[in-house]
């Protein structure tokens, strides 16, 4: 079998790519019929992993500019009730071009929003995927408690209890193949669901052997919700739904007290960390260094572009290191390295799929090579990355195909995918 040398990279030195895994890291001598890309003094990493997005959210990206969680949601649920399954596809296919350019081979998507019922939706986002060439895993998102009920969301953007767990069941059969697409069973947020929805959701999920994703613990509102209508703090409701467990990983995870934390991390239960967009909405900093060390997994979220207007996963990186160093008062407490296993080997850890994110022989050669031609001046290339400015990939691999090469997608037309969006988001605006 021919192999693919990458040469000449200034860390971690040349890889050896056959059968879509890394076959050698070192020093490596290509041999008659290799195929070589040289990378000379490029830096490389395993793909990163996006553990919390809203794709269709770049259809209303910049607006509720000054809000806080609650307010910036009852601002923007009605304008997303009129998305259809096209501005879903456009906005799909726009986040994960972003994403890929920006080293994802990894994103997962949390789409709670089925206008008319139409989960067709759900098809639009794996054929942007496919189109991308990055590994999906599509969180089948839901909200049953709409505003009549005690819920924050007006009642026409949520759906029947009975309609979400049919079509859950449909959306695993269309597109799980437990390699390129990986569903994942979503309900929203304690304030959008019912208890039965999150109970029936996990057991569904583990008939199938699928993970579970919620928002947890993101905002004070969010806490005081849990207390008024359950006499309880989030964490409580949540194992009193049976979802504390190491197939569960939660969004954002900010609001959490010590005792908390250690739960979590007896459970297993994972954390997308999403610096940016809480720092946006003002909604609290995450306690990453010690959910880490109480055996959380702990991995890297853009979460939507409405609240993270970049887009992309690369600078949170850098958010991340500053963040942790501000929430704790400590310079030493997050250093580079521990950003970049966030967004790789952690996140990988939350999605349930440990063999990504991991720059070894035998992992999937998922890998981002990013243009280090003006960081030579920094010692250690790995803080060079992630304290040094903003970069695209130079070339993106997905178990060793090209997503990205010099710095173009192979197979979208990104400008044109972004004057496609904005014609789309412009006829939102109006219809206010
Ligand atoms: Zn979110």
């Amino acid at each position: 079998m021919s192999r693919l040398v990458i040469r000449g990279a200034r860390e971690p030195g040349d890889i050896a790519i056959s059968g879509g895994r890394i076959a050698a890291i070192g020093v490596i001598e290509p041999e008659p019929g290799d195929d070589v890309l040289s990378t000379e003094g490029d830096i490389v990493t395993a793909g990163l992993v996006n553990t919390h997005h809203h794709l269709y959210q770049w259809m209303t990206r910049g607006r509720a500019i000054g809000c806080d969680l609650f307010s910036w949601l009852v601002e923007l649920y009605p304008v997303w009730g009129r998305l259809d399954v096209a501005d879903v596809r456009a906005a799909a296919l726009v986040g994960l071009s972003e994403l890929a350019a920006t080293g994802c081979t990894t994103a997962a998507d949390h789409h709670y929003l089925v206008p008319h019922g139409d989960d067709t939706v759900f098809d639009a986002i794996v054929d942007a995927a496919q189109q991308v060439g990055i590994r999906l895993h599509l969180s089948r998102g839901s909200m049953d408690l709409g505003e009549s009920k005690g819920g924050l969301p007006p009642d026409h953007v949520v759906e029947d209890l009975d309609a979400i767990l049919t079509s859950t069941e449909s959306v695993i059969a269309r597109h799980h193949d437990g390699d390129m697409v990986h569903v994942v069973v979503a309900p929203c947020s304690p304030f959008s669901v019912s208890s039965e929805l999150m109970v029936q959701s996990a057991e569904l999920a583990r008939r199938h052997g699928l993970h579970l994703h919620t928002h947890l613990c993101e905002t004070i509102d969010e806490q005081e919700h849990c207390l008024a209508r359950f006499g309880r703090r989030p964490v409580d409701v949540l194992e009193g739904w049976d979802w504390l467990g190491d197939d569960v990983w939660l969004a954002h995870g900010i609001h959490l007290d010590g005792d908390e934390i250690v739960r979590l991390g007896a459970a297993g239960t994972g954390v997308a960390h999403c610096p940016s967009s809480n720092a946006r909405l003002a909604a609290g900093m995450c306690r990453v260094t010690e959910l880490r060390r109480a055996g959380a997994p702990v991995g890297m979220g853009v979460d939507g572009v409405a609240s993270n207007e970049v887009g992309g996963l690369f600078p949170e990186l850098r958010q991340a290191l500053y963040t942790a160093r501000q929430r704790e008062g400590r310079a030493d407490a997050f250093m580079p390295a521990d950003s970049v296993d966030l967004a790789t080997r952690g996140g990988a850890d939350c999605l349930g799929v440990g063999e990504l994110g991991r720059l070894e022989v035998g992992a999937p050669a998922d890998l981002a090579i990013w243009p280090g031609d003006d960081l030579g001046d920094i010692a250690d290339p790995i803080a060079a990355l992630v304290m040094g400015p903003d970069r695209r990939v130079r070339h993106l691999l997905v178990a060793g195909r090209p997503v990205v090469t010099d710095g173009h997608l192979v197979n979208v037309d990104l400008p044109a995918a972004h004057t496609a969006l904005a014609t789309r988001a412009r006829r939102l605006w109006a219809d206010r």
